[in-house]
């Protein structure tokens, strides 16, 4: 609950509107576990918010730790026995979080983990922010950047992305600066424009993988729906809404979308936008053949991208050792 919804709650139940100030504090600024921590409330109403609420919804069912980075994946079990991953990613600049927006994902792109079984159901923003608190709380350390890059299609599940989003960057909250927020998209137009409006200085990053319509809709059912050009225009409107450079996400597949061609192509495609490319090698999932293009493919790739004039970067390789890679952890969890 935001604050609007605390204060109709306390008001409805007779209690003063700045208990509901004091709640929210406990809620999303202290972490608090158990309504027992609060303690500037009096017991009588401690037991009343017990008998009607949920405090937290996530329990911790899994943790992995890399032995190469320190990367930290989580498996979190949610009330209708749901499971959900997030990854912990310590860099030098902070630590960052990785999170699921959606317990599977319908949106069906050939090389993901998550969308094998297809969606199961939507996350409340609880379920979101709780990744974060229960991370927190569980290394003892801030998180300063959030990437909605997890399971999940965020932007199929527009409204409660939104709430989060506010809550996780209010002021009152755990304050983490919207500009160290990143949502990635697999190109849902209609919702990339409606972002666009909402006065929000998140970054966006979205899932191209392929330079041309064909080999798109290839890889990603979606394409289907939504042409390069549109996507394209689309990401065009975000940055002139929020001024915020676009992120273009674009998995390295051995023989499909490496060659010098695709380098090309890409390069013509994002060229005249204010734009990053992040190349990623793709990850091997064991219901898929998808090959990664080799590390040779992959510098030869991004030379030639930079050649164009385009800002290029790899994505390290964080985590390979415990199933970093969107959904394998919780599908290997499910098998067992
Ligand atoms: N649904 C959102 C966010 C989730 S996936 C989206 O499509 O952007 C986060 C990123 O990982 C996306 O760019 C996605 O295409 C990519 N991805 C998924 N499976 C992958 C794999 N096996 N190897 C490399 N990247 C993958």
């Amino acid at each position: 609950m935001d604050l609007e919804e605390l204060k109709e709650v306390m008001e409805a139940a007779g209690e003063k509107s700045f208990r509901a100030k004091q709640i929210y504090e406990w809620m999303h600024g202290k972490l608090a576990r158990d309504f027992d921590e609060m303690t500037n409330l009096s017991k009588a109403l401690r037991e009343k918010c017990r008998e009607t609420y949920l405090l937290t919804v996530l329990k911790p069912v899994k943790v992995q730790e890399s032995s190469l980075d320190g990367t930290k994946k989580f498996l979190f079990e949610l009330p209708d026995g749901n499971t959900v991953e997030s990854v912990w990613l310590k860099y030098k600049h902070g630590n960052s979080v990785c999170i699921s927006s959606q317990v599977g994902c319908r949106m069906g792109c050939r090389f993901c983990a998550s969308a094998i079984d297809g969606l199961v159901r939507p996350l409340t923003p609880s379920e979101m922010l709780e990744q974060i608190y229960a991370i927190t709380l569980l290394t003892g350390e801030r998180v300063s950047n959030v990437v909605v890059m997890g399971m999940g299609e965020p932007l199929d599940n527009y409204n409660n992305l939104i709430k989060f989003i506010k809550l996780l960057t209010d002021e009152n909250g755990l304050h983490i600066s919207q500009r160290n927020v990143t949502v990635s998209t697999c190109g849902l137009v209609p919702q990339m424009e409606k972002l666009a409006d909402e006065g929000l200085q998140i970054t966006l990053a979205l899932s191209l993988h392929a330079a041309n319509d064909e080999k798109r809709r290839q890889l990603m059912p979606v394409a289907k729906k939504y042409t390069l050009e549109e996507v394209i225009d689309a990401c065009a409107y975000y940055f002139e809404k929020t001024g915020r450079r676009i992120t273009f996400e674009y998995s390295l597949i051995s023989g499909k979308n490496d060659g010098e061609k695709d380098a090309k192509e890409l390069a013509r495609l994002v060229g005249h936008l204010n734009c990053h490319v992040n190349l990623i090698p793709v990850n091997p999932v064991k219901e898929r053949d998808f090959v990664s293009s080799s590390s040779e493919k992959v510098l030869a790739f991004k030379n030639k991208l930079e050649k164009y004039g385009i800002n290029v970067t790899i994505r390290r390789e964080m985590g390979r050792d415990i199933d970093g890679a969107c959904g394998q952890l919780r599908r290997r969890q499910l098998h067992r």
